[in-house]
């Protein structure tokens, strides 16, 4: 699809662990011009440079547990003034947390929030079954072999390898990380009028159509949001 021509969009992306958060913040890259911000993808970075910040969170981004909140907090945001304060983006996994909404609400407020929806049994389905690249974080599912179709990464030549938080017990903390910390985030976002909820079931690409129209209904529609 071509790049439309809108001002700044700033989304925030929610959903289940598997739900398709990455695939679909990718999609909107090339439909609406929106960067990706993944804030797993960014600690996990810091993690593998071994600053400061990836020191402190490790164990907590293994075990798929929520790390020290201010110090998250102040990373991502600050991320978003340095790099992104004036651009549309599609944020993926942050506010994961009320005091991270609030946070942000207070700096960089979403004008639009997606929940894409999927079954518990959907998102351990999708997570056991998947390798992703160690250099872009492109995702691969499995098939009936156990493994992925190519043997490296299509997007840059990287290692696909399983996340190490991909496994069972993980995957299980994650999902209730998920119910108890991020639903309410998502409740406040409905309150306010700003929630949509889209079938993350289907194929990434009909669930991508479906963003790309709320998205569309959203900008015609909004003429306070345009100006
Ligand atoms: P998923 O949504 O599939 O569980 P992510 O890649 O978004 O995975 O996040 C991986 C891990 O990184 C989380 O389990 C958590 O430990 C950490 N993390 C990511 N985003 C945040 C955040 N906003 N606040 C605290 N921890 C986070």
């Amino acid at each position: 699809m071509a790049s439309l021509n809108i001002p700044p969009l700033r989304i925030a992306l929610f959903g289940k662990p598997g739900a398709g958060k990455g695939t679909q913040a990718e999609a909107l890259k090339g439909a609406f011009g929106l960067a990706h911000l993944s804030s797993g993808e960014i600690l996990r970075s810091e993690i593998r440079e071994g600053t400061l910040l990836g020191r402190k969170v490790e164990q907590y981004v293994l075990r798929g547990e929520i790390g020290p909140e201010d110090l998250i907090t102040e990373a991502i945001i600050g991320y978003i003034e340095r790099k992104h304060s004036s651009g549309g983006y599609a944020l993926d996994g942050f506010p994961r947390t009320l005091y991270q909404a609030e946070e942000l609400d207070g700096r960089f407020p979403p004008d639009l929030c997606l929940l894409i929806d999927i079954s518990d049994e959907e998102a351990v389905k999708r997570l056991s079954g998947r390798y992703t690249c160690v250099s872009c974080e492109k995702i691969y599912s499995t098939g009936a072999s156990g493994k992925p179709a190519v043997p490296s990464c299509e997007r840059c030549g990287g290692e696909l390898r399983r996340r190490e938080d991909d496994t069972p017990e993980v995957i299980r903390r994650r999902l209730r990380v998920y119910m108890e910390q991020v639903v309410p985030v998502i409740s406040r976002y409905r309150e306010k009028g700003l929630l949509e909820t889209i079938d993350g079931a289907l194929s990434p690409r009909l669930t991508g159509k479906k963003i790309a129209s709320v998205i569309a209904g959203k900008i015609s529609g909004n003429r306070g949001f345009l100006a």
